[in-house]
């Protein structure tokens, strides 16, 4: 068994695990394998073993693999910062986006979202913990925002993703996740196609299934460290 392999096991164990002991279904999480700046061999490796989602946060990166991999069609889900200028690779390439957080970037994939595919499945990031992010709106801006992404017709409201700010304590990782899920609650009720929390990456995993994320992204722990070399790659 190659490692990648044997990670992912491991990695849908805890899963499982995680939704067990809090009596949800595992079926109800998808794992998200997050590939950046692995290449596209750790991928095709990946599809092997039955994974079937991958995230990217590098636009030119993630189009790069899209088009070495086409003929698997994983389903790839854009989770980095988003500039206005690269809107366009991730609407024709991308099947999710997770990091809207701006009428403007709505606006663009909506436009530049080719009519021959589905709509381009969104969620809104929202900055819920971290003081030193720039990226996510906050939760008051949410209702807003969301009345506005949900009117485009090349995109579906799917829901809501948060990078919530490292923290050790299980208690208010727990806490952090469930302002989330409590935000998607409110969220769904005004929008029926809302269905996904993306929330959970390796350290709060098991606090954001507890709180009821639907999506976990995990890289490292699959696809190993990564190595950013001495510069860091471009969005
Ligand atoms: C890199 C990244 C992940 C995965 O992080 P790991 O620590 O490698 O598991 C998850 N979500 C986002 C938004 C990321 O950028």
């Amino acid at each position: 068994m190659t490692s990648i392999q044997h990670n992912l096991q491991e990695v849908r164990q805890r899963i499982a695990a995680a939704a067990s002991r809090c009596g949800r279904d595992p079926q109800e999480i998808t794992l998200l394998a997050v590939s950046k700046t692995k290449p596209a061999s750790a991928v095709a490796e990946a599809l092997q073993a039955g994974q079937l989602a991958f995230g990217e946060n590098y636009v030119q990166e993630g189009v790069d693999k899209i088009q070495a991999l086409a003929h698997s069609h994983p389903e790839w889900h854009f989770i980095g910062p988003l500039q206005s200028n690269k809107s366009r690779l991730v609407a024709e390439n991308f099947a999710w986006c997770h990091t809207v957080d701006r009428l403007r970037i709505a606006t663009r994939l909506n436009d530049q979202r080719p009519p021959h595919l589905p709509p381009l499945n969104v969620l809104i990031q929202v900055n819920i913990s971290d003081e030193n992010s720039k990226s996510g709106i906050m939760l008051e801006a949410l209702p807003e925002l969301a009345q506005a992404v949900a009117a485009l017709p090349h995109l579906r409201l799917r829901g809501l993703m948060a990078i919530p700010a490292p923290e050790k304590d299980y208690q208010r990782q727990l806490a952090v996740c469930q302002k989330m899920a409590d935000a998607l609650a409110s969220l769904k009720q005004h929008y029926p196609s809302v269905d996904t929390l993306s929330l959970g990456m390796s350290d709060d995993m098991e606090a954001a299934i507890a709180a009821g994320s639907t999506m976990v992204r995990i890289g490292t722990a699959i696809f190993g460290a990564r190595d950013y070399g001495t510069t860091p790659p471009q969005q």
